[in-house]
């Protein structure tokens, strides 16, 4: 008799079934099979067939699957494999990492693999001149809020919220009931749509590109990536290029070869909806080939790339790191592009890195793989080291453009201009970066201008009595936005309206103090009132508002684009002439280890916006540290020695790459209750020998009312580290307080 191992996202382990006698389709691993799992039919994924003898199960026991799903296999082996490694690596159960690679209809029990589900969605818009009923609930007052900011919104967007901890989005509750009732009252317009969206302009033919002739630096990395690929065995590369070098010529080139050879590729890139160009130039060369994800896809559209993919009608998959579980059968490439990007890191659910599954995945495949980055991270430099990966550089740019030249502004010493909102104050733009962007300008060339903070003033503080207006729900202070004339958090994205009181003294006199993007734009549009100033941060750009500006600024309607660090992500606008950022030294504040290698991959990624085109390039950087080493390697470009820096000061202070940690976070809606959890767990781990600093709060030690504290695991010895994970998993299913969550995180990428 036949049998099955299946993986079920509801168990922690392999599950057993019997094959009915009746059944004689060929099961193979990567099927999905309908079984019963405590009573409910339940979707899992065939794991292996075997023997009844050799399964874990006695056969009395066993009991049959209820049907096959698919034909033909879901999942390709070599993933499987990769994602049975997740499990094991990041300790969660083996059914959770299946999840990741199947689409959310493919884990319903009643949908086939051809089957689309409609595509409609509700949409809310305000109505305008409404007063508001004194008796709202706040979950009803939270919904008006963001109709009144955005004007028209779908329900679904309603219900995700942007989650700075993970940088990704976070569910909020808000049922249908609750929109049905906003508009039964006529406080909100609710209608259904059909969706169309295309954010990608995927829909749009795009004309062939042929491939330029590569560049002598080209010509040397793709020889070797051709040998390696030629080869049909695993290859692990680091391709360090320097910001226009022509790395993604680079990926073009190995990928047409892997078609070639009959294998797909997938690329993974930090932010697909900030790149639609990269998208535009891999069409370009390969056409219909080509599948994009993107995390603003609907189910059916995510179903439709999925079995295009799998199909092998699409050979190539670009997206975020997600697009890593993509089900490409016969995969000869995998490339990280702007591979040291935190966005590779999951945080939350399985927190997996999508740069060290990448590599399992290509090594279970035979694939070549290549990351790719201006500033590889530590972690892959030391993976070089070490000989696990090899190297390949391109040192000069294509066409010999010269790097930009950078210089550093000292705002201890430069000639700052006033504030044009408080005149008791300079801001931040100096006279020199006012000048040098008149210059350019003048030039009829463009600017960008770097700040990392987005909103009008960071801080908002009584003048009464001092006290900084925080977010009710979270310990963090409000935003001040003008334009929305609204203190907002920036966490979870509650706004508070200008009039409300001092919650200390009642006073009503504000001090908005510290400076974001909305202030600089400002500033500037009142010291050169003839140029052409957009923002792009979360607030401004977002969806196909975003797409339009980037369009406009491509097409020379604007002038200046003034942003956060998502204006440093890849872009390729060759009229920039000039880069400018207002504060180097705003990441190097935040208590993370990693906090120098992140401003200096930023300033070098922001200052490789300059100069792409015909005209060479400028970046000015103002700073009250110019003399930090990450700022001054970043104006020299010099990776090399930053990195041999920043290395010997992780090996100094204990830090990854040269320890593992490990982070364990208890939640609780009562921080007594959430410390408690964190301090049973520490006190247990240092009790069986671990090395663990805390319980300290979280960074945000507040969350939408949920108390958060950390403790941090560290050690040199991998198995130990997992050993001492387990131990804790084991502790939280008796010994916590009630309610107290906990979540692991292994090689955690963000502490706040
Ligand atoms: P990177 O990804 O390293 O920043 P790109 O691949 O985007 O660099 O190349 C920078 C610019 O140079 C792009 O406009 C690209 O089209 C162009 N380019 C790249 N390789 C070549 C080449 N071999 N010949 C001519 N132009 C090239
Ligand atoms: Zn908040």
């Amino acid at each position: 008799m036949r049998g099955v191992e299946v993986a079920v996202a509801t168990a922690t382990g392999l599950l057993s079934y019997g094959v009915p006698i009746g059944l004689t389709a060929q099961l193979l691993p990567g099927m999905r099979v309908r079984v019963p799992v405590r009573g409910r039919l339940h979707v899992g994924v065939i794991w292996r067939e075997a023997a009844v003898a050799d399964l874990d199960c006695p056969a009395s026991k066993l009991r049959p699957l209820d049907t096959v799903l698919d034909d033909t296999p879901l999942l390709p082996e070599p993933l499987l494999r990769a994602l049975a490694f997740a499990a094991k690596y990041y300790q969660v159960p083996i059914g959770q990492a299946m999840r990741l690679a199947l689409p959310g209809p493919l884990r319903r029990t009643g949908v086939k693999g051809d089957q689309v589900p409609t595509k409609t969605r509700w949409m809310v818009g305000r109505i305008d001149g409404l007063e508001w009923p004194t008796d709202l609930k706040k979950a009803e007052r939270r919904v008006l809020e963001r109709v009144l900011a955005q004007g028209e919104v779908s329900a679904g967007d309603l219900r995700r919220a942007s989650d700075p901890l993970t940088g990704g989005f976070k569910r909020i509750a808000v049922p249908q009931r609750l929109l049905a009732s906003l508009a039964e009252r006529g406080l909100v317009r609710l209608w259904e749509e059909h969706v169309r969206r295309d954010p990608l302009g995927m829909r749009k033919p795009v004309p062939p590109e042929p491939a330029p002739a590569p560049t002598e630096e080209q010509i040397e990395v793709l020889a070797a990536l051709y040998q390696a690929l030629k080869a049909r065995k695993y290859g692990g590369f680091v391709l360090r290029g320097v910001t226009g070098s022509g790395k993604t010529e680079v990926y073009l080139s190995l990928i047409e070869r892997a078609l070639a050879q009959g294998r797909g590729a997938v690329v993974l890139v930090p932010e697909i909806a900030l790149t639609p160009q990269l998208v535009h130039r891999f069409r370009a060369r390969f056409g219909d080939q080509v599948a994009a994800l993107h995390s603003g896809m609907s189910d059916g559209e995510r179903l439709d790339q999925h079995g295009r993919v799998r199909s092998g009608e699409a050979r190539i998959v670009i997206g975020p790191r997600s697009a890593l579980f993509a089900p490409v059968f016969d995969l000869g490439v995998i490339i990280l592009d702007e591979c040291h990007d935190p966005s590779f890191k999951q945080q939350s659910g399985l927190r997996y890195h999508a740069r060290d599954l990448a590599l399992v995945r290509a090594r279970e495949s035979g694939a070549v793989c290549v990351l790719g980055s201006a500033t590889p991270s530590c972690e892959e430099m030391v993976l070089v080291g070490s000989g696990r990966l090899q190297l390949l550089e391109m040192i000069r740019r294509v066409a010999n453009r010269p790097m930009p030249e950078s210089f550093v502004i000292d705002l201890k010493e430069a000639e700052r201009l006033p504030d044009p909102d408080d005149d008791q104050r300079p801001s931040l733009l100096s006279v020199p970066l006012r000048d040098a962007i008149a210059d350019t300008l003048a030039r009829k060339e463009q600017v960008i201008l770097l700040h990392n903070r987005r909103g009008f003033a960071t801080t908002v503080v009584c003048a009464g009595c001092g006290d900084a207006v925080e977010c009710p729900e979270c310990a963090i202070s409000l935003t001040w936005h003008k334009r929305q004339a609204r203190l907002r958090c920036h966490y979870c994205d509650h706004t508070v309206d200008r009039d409300q009181p001092c919650r200390q003294c009642s006073g009503r006199n504000f001090l908005r103090v510290g400076t974001g993007t909305e202030r600089i734009e400002h500033t500037l549009a009142e010291q050169l009132p003839g140029a052409r100033i957009a923002r792009f941060d979360r607030d401004t750009a977002t969806g196909q508002r975003m797409l339009d500006t980037l369009q406009r600024f491509r097409d020379r309607e604007l002038d200046v684009l003034v942003g956060t660090q998502m204006l440093a992500k890849g872009h390729d606008f060759p009229a920039v002439t000039l880069v400018g950022v207002l504060l180097a030294e705003t990441g190097l504040r935040v208590p993370d280890f990693r906090a120098s290698e992140r401003t200096f991959q930023l300033l070098t990624q922001v200052a490789g916006r300059a100069g792409r085109g015909e005209r060479p390039g400028q970046v000015l950087v103002q700073s009250w540290a110019p003399e930090h080493p990450a700022i001054m390697s970043a104006l020299r470009h010099d990776h090399p020695s930053f990195v041999a820096e920043e290395l010997e000061r992780r090996r100094v202070g204990g830090y990854p790459p040269y320890a593992h940690l490990a982070l364990l976070e208890t939640r609780h809606t009562d921080q007594q209750r959430a410390l408690a959890g964190a301090r049973t767990l520490a006190e247990g781990l240092k009790s069986h020998g671990a090395d663990i600093r805390g319980p300290v709060a979280a960074g945000v030690s507040k969350l939408r009312g949920v108390f958060r504290f950390h403790v941090l695991i560290r050690s040199g010895h991998r198995p130990t580290l997992h050993g001492q994970l387990k131990w804790a998993r084991s502790v939280a299913q008796g010994a916590l307080p009630p309610g107290v969550q906990l979540f692991v995180d292994v090689d955690p990428g963000d502490f706040s």
